[in-house]
């Protein structure tokens, strides 16, 4: 696949977010209402105001929810008009400028919304860190890792869009791990580089690996923000409650799976064969690169971490698949984190958890302060990209500033 050339400023840029081979759908609010909008180069396009060759109705909610519901047939449909039109030597560019607005020029709102958010825990490299740290080696990886995706059922309404300043959580914390605990701010508040899949068809029994993958509209990035202290203490038996349930961020503009088609790949080899309900028929990761950025207040924006959503153990489509296997109904608009993506080394790991080892090898920053976990004030950024041959599928950003608890 190479770059399809636009006649929209900054859609044929190289390194830029939004050629047309993307077309992220989002949500903006220019002072003249909240909209559903294309991004496209430098500027976002009102797909409610032009003329479309598509069911009523699509765009009369600023989400794209209602969009999402029409189905694959019409996503297809959709994407095809839009890329001729916004192709270079289209009749439609007199037509189409009139509802172009610039994105510096708008604010970004949620793109959809969220039905139901499940976090799982789907990168092997994150869980054996995180098992090695809590358990020991020997038992880093629970007996069922490799056997399922494990997951949880986190909070929609905890669910909010990049730029979100994020309130530091209070909670029961054991200091120093043991004797009472205490209700304060949470001393060790961490991020977690996860890519979220957007479900844009219902399913009320089993799915295919190859059903849920036709199922998943598309993706976001997501940083399931997660109080470690907190965590520790809550976590037995049931999992994570508190410690995830006060902010999770996600990027604001929903990236087609029609757009990462061409950056398929076959996740890791299988250590032990997988239950029939979790066979792909088909490489269903995709190559996309990730990074982690942290800025304290007033200083330089510096990345911290680098790495790939390729090597997940478990595709989305099968973190689908397990979820709709037991007959759990899923809905237009349920999210699914994929839990935190980590490398092999400390400067791929997806938190600062693994990055700093549960805060014991501090991060030394540009500045020569040093980050065992988030400071008030710090903002974190995930940013992500599919690289294509001359030409990026860009995620935007998902940034978060931590304000005092
Ligand atoms: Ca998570």
């Amino acid at each position: 696949m190479m770059l399809m050339r636009s006649w929209i400023g900054g859609a044929n840029d190289p390194n830029g977010a939004f050629p047309l081979n993307n077309l992220p759908c989002g949500v903006f609010e220019d002072g003249r209402g909240a909209r559903c909008g294309v991004a496209i180069g430098a500027f976002v396009l009102d797909v409610g105001a032009i003329a479309l060759d598509l069911p009523d109705g699509l765009f009369e909610a600023p989400s794209w929810n209602a969009f999402m519901a029409a189905g694959p047939e019409v996503w297809a449909r959709f994407r095809t008009e839009l890329q001729a039109a916004l192709a270079e030597g289209s009749a439609r560019e007199g037509e189409l400028t009139q509802n172009l607005v610039p994105l510096d020029a708008v604010r970004l709102l949620m793109p959809f919304t969220v039905s139901e958010y499940t976090d799982f825990y789907a990168s092997r490299e994150h869980a054996s860190n995180v098992g090695t740290m809590f358990r020991g080696p020997e038992n880093a990886l629970p007996p069922n890792w490799l056997h399922m995706p494990i997951g949880y059922n986190g909070r929609a309404s905890s669910v909010v869009v990049s730029g979100t300043p994020v309130r530091r959580p209070h909670g029961q914390i054991r200091p120093g791990g043991e004797g009472m605990p205490v209700f304060a701010p949470s001393a060790r508040l961490d991020i977690e580089l996860e890519l979220g899949a957007v479900v844009g068809q219902p399913s009320d029994g089993p799915l295919s690996v190859g059903e849920a993958d036709a199922a998943i509209f598309g993706y976001v990035l997501l940083n399931d923000w997660s109080a470690r202290d907190i965590q520790a203490w809550e976590y037995v038996p049931l999992g994570p409650f508190q410690a995830k349930a006060f902010a999770t961020s996600i990027s604001p503009w929903i990236v087609p799976a029609a757009a990462l088609e061409p950056f398929r790949v076959t996740g890791p080899q299988r250590e032990v064969p997988l239950l029939d309900h979790l066979v792909e028929p088909g490489p269903m990761n995709h190559d996309i690169a990730l990074a982690v950025s942290l800025t304290p207040e007033g200083g330089e924006e510096q990345i911290i971490a680098r790495t790939n959503a390729r090597g997940l153990y478990y595709s989305p489509a099968q973190q689908l698949a397990h979820h709709a296997s037991s007959g759990c109904p899923m809905r237009v608009g349920d999210l699914l984190g994929s839990g935190t993506i980590s490398g092999a080394e400390r400067d791929q790991c997806g938190s600062l958890l693994e990055m700093t080892w549960g805060g014991e090898r501090p991060l030394t920053l540009a500045d020569g302060s040093e980050r065992r976990f988030i400071e008030d004030g710090d903002t974190l950024a995930l940013h992500g990209h599919a690289q294509g041959k001359g030409y990026r599928i860009g995620f935007g950003i998902c940034t978060g500033t931590i304000r005092p608890a």
